[in-house]
């Protein structure tokens, strides 16, 4: 069981919470979708209705360790005084005199939000004396950074080590998520179908082993299905694939014929030459992409056919866009795949930043059961892995 805020005695405390503000900003650097931000809310407030002083500290971007001022805190720093209706201090460094200084200086109700974690490269190689820096500044320790927990860094992992079980414990968010999918996993109504998509099979071809022997049914959309049709011997002319998993692709479709495990891939495909809004398209079956297309979304048959695999499941789990849905042209699929998840008569569990991004834009979000905010960290958790950052947060379940 994971320790939550609500089992400490916070009241009057200097609280670092670690947050994941990782959100997406605009060339003007405008917040484009301030759903994490307002996400962390709670526990702040929590903490505010405690007496407490606050520090928050999050991540933005990949800076790789050094101070870019592209992937400064400062909009979020807007966006959170506006959202807590109240004063936001920001520091001008994470670790530095000016943090010390300001963290120091903290009365009960200030919040002060830190520099990017990532201006450090402690951060991320989970540093024993940049975590203990950060430690240093406040006497309880809050994760609500569910996007990050499947990562060891400093301020999720190594951090904790210097803190207890008196004094370190799950934010609202972080609970909400670790529950909500242990419950998924324990017994979930079936049949279970999960739909994977996104680009990428090396990232989630683990989750896909791992998953297998969970569900009825996999269903998958998006780049990825490439690499299993040409597994398969299809001809995917340019379509993205990754040469040295088709093998790999392959295994998972005996496993799931082994398990019985129903598997559903891409029957057609919208191809286009380039990658673009202004590209001309064509709507052709699997077997028939040309020479020099590449598929860039599944096409209407295959949202036919996903939808009839969807008709009678209890409980669906969505990770990845089903196309390249940043682009109108190459969306439909992914729509049509976020509105028949919403109509199903399912529990319906979303994961991933892209595609909660399809899920509101679809107009979809209020009928799905549960949105997560962290993709990679969700689709582990799913899997049944123990994740780094939740690991150091529970106390051993007595069954
Ligand atoms: P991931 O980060 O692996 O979840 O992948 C998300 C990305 O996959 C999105 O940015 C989509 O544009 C991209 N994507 C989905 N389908 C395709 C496709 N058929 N070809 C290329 N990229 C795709």
């Amino acid at each position: 069981m994971i320790r939550s805020i609500r089992d400490l005695d916070i009241t009057g405390k200097k609280v670092f919470i670690r947050c994941d503000f990782n959100v997406p900003l605009d060339e003007f650097a405008n917040i484009t979708d301030d759903r994490r931000v307002r996400s962390a809310i709670p526990t702040i407030r929590y903490c505010l209705d405690h007496g407490c002083s606050i520090i928050l500290a999050s991540h933005l971007g990949r800076p790789k360790g050094v101070v870019d001022e592209k992937y400064s805190l400062a909009p979020v720093q807007m966006r959170l005084k506006r959202l807590l209706d109240k004063e936001v201090l920001l520091a001008s460094d994470v670790i530095g005199k000016d943090a010390h200084d300001k963290a120091a200086a903290l009365e009960a109700g200030d919040v002060l939000l830190l520099e990017n974690l990532r201006f450090h490269k402690g951060e991320t190689t989970n540093d024993e004396a940049f975590a203990k820096d950060l430690a240093d500044m406040a006497e309880v320790y809050i994760n609500d950074a569910f996007g990050v927990c499947h990562r060891a860094h400093a301020s999720v992992e190594a951090i904790t080590h210097y803190f207890n079980d008196k004094s370190s414990a799950a934010g609202f968010l972080l609970q909400k998520e670790v529950e909500f999918s242990k419950n998924l996993l324990r017994r979930p109504t079936r049949p279970f179908v999960a739909v994977v998509g996104g680009s990428k099979v090396s990232g989630k071809l683990q989750a896909l082993v791992n998953l297998l022997p969970r569900v009825d049914k996999l269903v998958i959309g998006g780049g990825m299905a490439f690499t299993f049709l040409k597994a398969q011997g299809l001809n995917i002319g340019n379509s993205l694939v990754e040469d040295e998993l088709v093998e790999e692709a392959n295994r998972v479709i005996e496993e799931a014929k082994r398990l019985g495990v129903k598997l559903y891939l891409p029957v057609d495909v919208v191809a286009a030459q380039t990658c673009s809004q202004d590209a001309t398209i064509k709507f052709v079956t699997a077997q028939e992409i040309p020479k020099g297309w590449m598929g860039l979304d599944i096409g209407p048959a295959t949202s036919r056919l996903f939808r009839e695999a969807l008709a009678d499941a209890q409980t669906i789990l969505w990770n990845g866009p089903m196309g390249v849905f940043e682009l109108e042209k190459f969306s439909k699929g992914s729509f049509k795949m976020s509105h028949d998840i919403a109509q199903a008569h399912a529990t319906t569990v979303v994961g991933g930043g892209d595609t909660a991004d399809v899920v509101a834009r679809a107009g979809d979000a209020d009928e799905m059961t549960f949105i997560s905010t962290g993709g990679g960290a969700s689709l582990e958790l799913i899997e049944g892995k123990e994740l780094p950052g939740v690991k150091v947060l529970s106390t051993v379940e007595v069954e």
